[in-house]
């Protein structure tokens, strides 16, 4: 096997490299994934006639024409909008916290009041941090934000993260704003939607350049080592002097030699439902109650007329290295340094490039890792190959 291109992880940003070194270059690429299937934790199967997210809900969305177009090529889309009700005292309202929820949750004098407070400080139509909101000094709208924050914030966080959420940093928070308005979707991007026959099938048609080779099941350690001490790479015993993509774990790639950098691992529990529909929306939140964050019914994101339905429910967990699906970087003060002391070790290794989730330890949504994608194609791996 003599490969001048090797790509690790046949995730959204292994594959969009791959696609990228095939397709421009006109290269062959190796792509070494260790699971079974392509696509990584956007994988999605076919249940009982229903797409399902094996790894949990999927909604594309971005506001980057380039990475909608790019990825347009490859599949068709569902347009979808993704609502989200979160149960709060029993009553299922708008996740983000709105004027609609707040209107659910409070007598119509007590809105009223606090929505005229909330326009005049901060505008019609604003999103704002739920942090922002915390900072208020007037007393009603302190007592709103105290009141969204242990309702909608708090508990899920805590579930999610399993540590106290004020260690959380607050680009976690920025995710799930409080809406000045009415919008009752969960994304307000310019392009929204799902891939119309689901993420397997399209991702298969990205990567159907024959110039593309894909191992899977294969650990990459299998097959690479590394000399740290000569800044070298080995591919099957043999100095590998071509690029490698590495999109895995940084911490594994170094054996732990800084020990094992924290994540947050999913259980996932599917039921086959016996009714048409289960829930209202495609998610609903369970921030105070159960041991679940959420429970997702995808026929609201695939639809299709069959009498049954699927759900899943997400059950956050603590992570073990030798067992566990790394799902969620922690991001935390501490998490971040022990990570950045892995990447001074890997910024030894010139023909190595970090991508992805777990690479460079980000949370990362789909839109952002093609947009990262295609840029360190372009500057990284592009401009090199015109030496
Ligand atoms: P991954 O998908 O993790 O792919 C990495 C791949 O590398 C995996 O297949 C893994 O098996 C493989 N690998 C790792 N180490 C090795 C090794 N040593 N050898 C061989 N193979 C290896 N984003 C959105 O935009 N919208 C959403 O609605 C959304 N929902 C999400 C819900 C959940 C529950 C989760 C966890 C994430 C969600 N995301 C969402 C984020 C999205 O999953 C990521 O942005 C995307 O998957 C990142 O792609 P990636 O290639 O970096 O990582
Ligand atoms: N969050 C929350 N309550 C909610 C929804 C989200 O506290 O009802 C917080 C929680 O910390 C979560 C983060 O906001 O991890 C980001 O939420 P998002 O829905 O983006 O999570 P993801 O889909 O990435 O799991």
């Amino acid at each position: 096997m003599n490969f001048k291109y090797v790509v690790v992880g046949a995730g959204l940003a292994g594959l969009t490299i791959a696609e990228r070194i095939a397709s421009i270059l006109g290269e062959e690429v190796l792509v070494i994934e260790k699971r079974e299937h392509i696509g990584g934790n956007c994988y999605d199967e076919v249940v009982d006639g229903i797409i399902v997210h094996k790894y949990g809900p999927h909604l594309f969305h971005t506001d980057n024409e380039r990475v909608w177009e790019y990825l347009s090529q490859f599949t068709e889309w569902r347009i979808y909008q993704h609502k989200v009700l979160g149960v709060i005292d029993g009553m299922e309202v708008p996740i983000p916290f709105n004027l609609n929820s707040l209107y659910k949750l409070f007598p119509p004098k007590m809105a009223e009041k606090l929505e005229e407070k909330l326009v005049t400080s901060f505008g019609y139509g604003k999103r704002i941090p739920i942090g922002d909101l915390l900072k208020e000094q007037d007393k009603e709208l302190q007592f709103l934000a105290q009141f969204v924050y242990d309702k909608i914030f708090k508990n899920y966080s805590r579930k999610q993260w399993g540590m106290d959420p004020s260690k959380l940093g607050e680009e976690v928070f920025k995710r799930v704003p409080v809406v000045i308005g009415r919008d009752d979707r969960y994304f307000t991007d310019r392009f929204q939607g799902v891939p119309k026959k689901g993420y397997t099938y399209f991702f298969k048609r990205m990567i159907k350049n024959k110039k593309i080779k894909l191992l899977l099941n294969t650990d990459a350690g299998e097959l690479i080592s590394l000399d740290e001490k000569k800044g070298k790479i080995k591919f099957m015993g043999k100095e590998f002097k071509g690029i490698l993509v590495f999109t895995g774990e940084l911490d594994r790639l170094f054996e732990y030699k800084y020990g094992p950098l924290p994540y947050r691992t999913l259980q996932f529990e599917v039921e086959k439902i016996d009714k048409l529909s289960f829930q209202k929306v495609g998610v609903v939140n369970y921030p105070n109650n159960y041991k679940f964050t959420r429970i997702t019914e995808f026929k609201h994101i695939h639809p299709i007329s069959l009498p049954y339905s699927i759900i899943m429910k997400e059950f956050p967990a603590s992570y073990n290295p030798n067992t566990d699906i790394p799902y969620y970087p922690i991001p935390s003060e501490e998490s971040r340094e022990k990570y950045h002391r892995y990447l001074q070790l890997a910024h030894n290794i010139k023909n190595l490039i970090l991508i992805g989730r777990l690479a460079e330890y980000r949370y990362y949504n789909m839109d952002a890792i093609v947009e990262r994608a295609l840029e360190v194609f372009e500057k990284r791996i592009l401009s090199s190959s015109l030496y």
